[in-house]
């Protein structure tokens, strides 16, 4: 096995063991394969390894990757902050937007989605420790915009996203909690299938209260180096 294989394969036992010792299925956690500064050349070992989802935090990085990786068969994960003037390309190119954190980003996503792509898939991003970053709304509007997210065309609202502060277990606990609460003002509850939360550091605790996708980068591809 190359490196790239075996560290996938080393973060799907881990995936494997958090879910076993939560009395959950393995199947019921999807890893998200964060490749945010990595060159193209490595998504596409990593695609040979089997892994097909994969996160992109910036906007023309990501578009370089889709044109560069477009004879495989990606599914596209936009996990980075959403800016509204930003929103035609995500809605045009990415499976999935997790950073939904506004009704206007919903709506323009839902406008510039082409009726002949298969919906957009959305999460509606939470700032749910209260930490001091514009990025989530806050757990008392996530009511109000599942209902409006929720009726609006041409998306599928699959859940919550959120990235608490480090050694904050009870954050994803509180998530789980927000989650299955709004469950009945989805126009689709059954499109409410989703809970995106746990990184590298803390996947396991993130899987015990509930994760269904966890999004990994740093145990996947190594550190990343932001100098380039
Ligand atoms: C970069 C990033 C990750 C991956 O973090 P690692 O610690 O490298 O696993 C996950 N989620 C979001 C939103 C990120 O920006």
């Amino acid at each position: 096995m190359n490196t790239l294989q075996q560290a996938r394969a080393q973060v799907l036992q881990q995936i494997q063991q958090a879910s076993t010792a939560a009395g959950r299925t393995a199947e019921s956690v999807q890893l998200l394969a964060v490749s945010k500064t990595h060159p193209s050349e490595m998504l596409r070992e990593m695609y040979a390894a089997g892994q097909r989802a994969f996160g992109e935090n910036y906007l023309q990085e990501s578009l370089d990757k889709i044109e560069a990786l477009k004879d495989l068969e990606i599914e596209w994960h936009f996990i980075g902050h959403v800016q509204r003037n930003k929103t035609k390309h995500l809605a045009s190119s990415f499976a999935w937007v997790h950073g939904v954190d506004r009704l206007i980003i919903a709506e323009r996503l839902s406008s510039q989605r082409e009726e002949t792509q298969a919906p957009l898939n959305i999460c509606l991003q939470v700032n749910i420790d209260a930490q001091d970053t514009k990025d989530g709304c806050q757990p008392n509007e996530v009511a109000d915009l599942v209902a409006q997210i929720s009726a609006l065309p041409n998306l599928r609202l699959r859940g919550l996203m959120v990235i608490p502060a480090p050694n904050h277990p009870q954050a994803f606990t509180d998530a789980k909690t927000l989650f299955e609460q709004v469950k009945e003002l989805h126009a689709k509850p059954e499109d409410w299938d989703t809970l995106s939360m746990g990184m590298s550091s803390d996947m396991t605790d993130a899987i015990a209260a509930g994760s269904t996708m966890v999004r990994v980068g740093t145990a996947l591809f190594g550190a990343r180096d932001y100098s380039k």
